[in-house]
């Protein structure tokens, strides 16, 4: 399928690894030019982009509403105005809602949720004055389906289901679409700790969790990277407010 990415400008936050390296690739892959924001690991991201080629890093903290006005400049001026805005950067405690600090919260929401607030706040303005902008925000499944033990993680997705519905409203007669995709389980870093784990209590919810996903997998990133370049393409004018679940089909069975 031909996406017709060429010549669209990419943002990709916290693109230098797991999913969202995985959506950095995918959106090259259709031939558009990507910035990568780090937060840190700029030399990372400087690796994946000379890697890929069409591709550029930038170095943010979502949770800085000045760092990420910076960035969209930065951006803006080297690889010109920005089409599509991926917020992927996301953060996970993994901690009973009475166990958890304060602090956790806050970086978990400030980090999730405002994150998608700060970086939309940056770029949707220009996409608005062009009449053309594709915002896809990383949700979850957990945005939808309680876990014990991720309550700040939880809460922030099922917020950032309803930002994007609510963005979707308020940009769809400015052309710009909003959605967000919903990832299963994915093999990356935020699940290493428990998925090489091998203390009885973390196997036996690995296989619990394989065991609620219909196809029998969990997923890659590139099965991430794939939906959202979908989302992000031309062929989608019709598709906002939606919540994508690329899960191996763990929501519908419920
Ligand atoms: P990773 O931990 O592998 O990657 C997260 C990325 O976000 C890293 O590059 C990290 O940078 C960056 N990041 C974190 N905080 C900030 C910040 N304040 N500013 C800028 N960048 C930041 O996670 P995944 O790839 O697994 O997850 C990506 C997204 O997908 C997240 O939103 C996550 O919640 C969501 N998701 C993941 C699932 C999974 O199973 N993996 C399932 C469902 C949703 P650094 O290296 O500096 O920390």
């Amino acid at each position: 399928m031909d996406l017709n990415l060429r010549n669209k400008v990419a943002v990709v936050t916290g693109g230098g690894r797991g999913i969202g390296r995985g959506i950095v690739e995918a959106l090259a892959a259709e031939g558009a030019v990507v910035a990568i924001l780090e937060r840190d690991n700029i030399d990372r991201a400087a690796q994946l982009a000379s890697a890929i080629g069409n591709a550029a890093a930038f170095r943010a903290d979502v949770t800085q509403p000045g760092d990420v006005q910076a960035a969209a400049e930065a951006i803006k001026g080297r690889l010109g105005p920005v089409d599509i805005l991926v917020n992927n950067a996301g953060v996970l405690s993994r901690k009973p809602i009475l166990e958890d600090s304060y602090e956790d919260w806050d970086r978990v929401l400030k980090t999730n949720l405002y994150g998608c607030y700060n970086c939309s706040r940056a770029f949707a303005p220009g996409m608005v004055e062009r009449r053309f902008g594709r915002i896809i925000n990383t949700s979850s499944i957990h945005g939808r389906v309680a876990k014990a033990g991720m309550g700040s993680y939880c809460a922030s997705k099922a917020a950032i289901d309803m930002f994007t519905k609510q963005l979707a409203v308020e940009l769809a007669p400015h052309g710009v679409t909003v959605n967000a995709v919903a990832p299963g389980t994915i093999s990356t870093e935020i699940n290493l700790p428990l998925y090489k784990s091998t203390k009885p209590e973390d196997v036996a919810l690995q296989q619990a969790t394989l065991k609620r996903v219909p196809v029998g997998r969990i997923g890659e990133p590139e099965d991430i990277g794939r939906a959202v370049a979908f989302l992000a393409s031309g062929m989608t004018p019709y598709v906002t407010g939606a919540i994508l679940y690329v899960d191996g089909g763990y929501v519908a069975e419920g």
